[in-house]
């Protein structure tokens, strides 16, 4: 198993700086996930640490090893594109033993290793079919078989499913998942895609304009974002400004007074003096009500009036005007009747509401 290390990793192409003093350390056997917007600089980052882009300056190491200088077919790493990159005249076998052909396999070995992963990616009745006779998904599993055949010390994923439709996308996040946990293979999977990330990572790197704003599980980068741009980039939220009064409790939690009121927030600690901050709250932290109740457990309570209102099965989004701030709410399990124009109440939850860097 092999672990990545990447040093003030930059890469400047003319003016524009794409990577930007990256360092980010993986641990071997472990997802990690690129998250970003397109142009942010997270697919230069991956070909920096496949070999086919050189640094501007930094470096990168694999286990230790300084491989920064070595070009692509010495760094023994396997990579999924987005496009598949299957090659058409060959079958599903050959394509897979690609790499095992490059590295010179003995035939037995090679016919054996070609079987173990397709059976890996559930593709072994496909092996004599040509590429253009298989569906997106089934070209992403074989492109998927052809990358971790030679056993890569690390695996590159470039938006692997962002060609497939929604339900196969679905399908194919677990079956990556599933093979990530069977090879205990490092992974760095590159996309855009907040949920991919949320649903699969055991890390994510949330970057922008080429630097890295904050590295973290899912539940830390969702729950705990820092900046209001990865709060806005991991999930849906609200801003609203206030003013810190009081210190905080034991547990960093201060009250902040709005125009919604005072809010008990979440303060991290670089933020914990008085004055102004950005408060996020997420839509599922501000609970729908019936009535209004008094406040409970730290919750505070609003009334407000809806002004859009969308169904969506399982949830409902709605957009509710209260003190001069328009508020996303996501309503659990809804009855389906339209609350729009009508007068709603409210809580926001303490435990939910943060401040971010602004
Ligand atoms: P996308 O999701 O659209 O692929 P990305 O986050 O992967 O975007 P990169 O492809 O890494 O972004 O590009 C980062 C920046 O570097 C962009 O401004 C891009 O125009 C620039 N860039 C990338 N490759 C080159 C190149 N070969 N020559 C010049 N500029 C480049």
């Amino acid at each position: 198993m092999t672990s990545l290390r990447l040093e003030s990793v930059r890469k400047c192409f003319d003016e524009t700086v794409a990577v930007d003093d990256v360092s980010l350390e993986v641990p071997s056997g472990s997802l990690q996930f690129l998250l970003g917007s397109s142009g942010c600089g997270k697919t230069t980052l991956l070909r920096m640490i496949a070999g086919f882009v050189a640094p501007t300056s930094g470096r990168i190491f694999f286990s230790g090893r300084d491989v920064t200088a070595l070009p692509p077919e010495k760094r023994n790493a396997g990579m999924v594109f987005q496009n598949y990159a299957l090659w058409p005249h060959m079958t599903v076998a050959q394509n897979v033993g690609f790499g095992l052909d490059v590295r010179k396999m003995p035939t037995a070995m090679k016919r054996t290793r070609i079987g173990e992963s397709l059976e890996l990616v559930r593709m072994s009745q496909y092996a004599d079919r040509s590429p253009n006779q298989l569906s997106g998904g089934q070209q992403q599993r074989v492109a998927l078989a052809r990358a971790v055949a030679f056993r890569p010390d690390l695996l590159l994923l470039d938006e692997p499913l962002s060609n497939l439709d929604a339900r196969l996308r679905l399908e194919m996040r677990a079956e990556i998942r599933r093979i990530s946990l069977e090879l205990k293979m490092t992974m760095i999977y590159v996309t855009h895609d907040q949920h991919e990330a949320l649903s699969l990572a055991d890390k994510v790197a949330v970057i922008s304009a080429g630097r890295i704003e904050q590295l973290g599980t899912p539940a830390e980068v969702y729950q705990r974002p820092r900046t209001k741009f990865v709060a806005e980039f991991i999930g849906e939220t609200n801003f609203v400004d206030g003013v810190l009064g009081g210190p905080c409790d034991a547990d960093g939690f201060g009250i902040v007074s709005s125009n919604l009121g005072s809010l008990r927030a979440f303060i991290p600690e670089r933020l914990r003096r008085a004055g102004p901050v950005v408060l996020s709250i997420r839509p599922e932290a501000i609970l729908m009500h019936g009535e209004s109740q008094n406040t409970q457990h730290g919750a505070t309570a609003l009334t407000g009036r809806c002004i859009d209102s969308v169904y969506l099965g399982s949830s409902a989004q709605h957009i509710v005007e209260v003190r001069g701030h328009r508020l996303k709410i996501s309503e659990t399990n809804p009855t389906g009747g339209s609350l729009l124009g009508t007068e709603v109440h409210f809580r926001v939850i303490a435990d939910q509401v943060i401040a971010v860097d602004g």
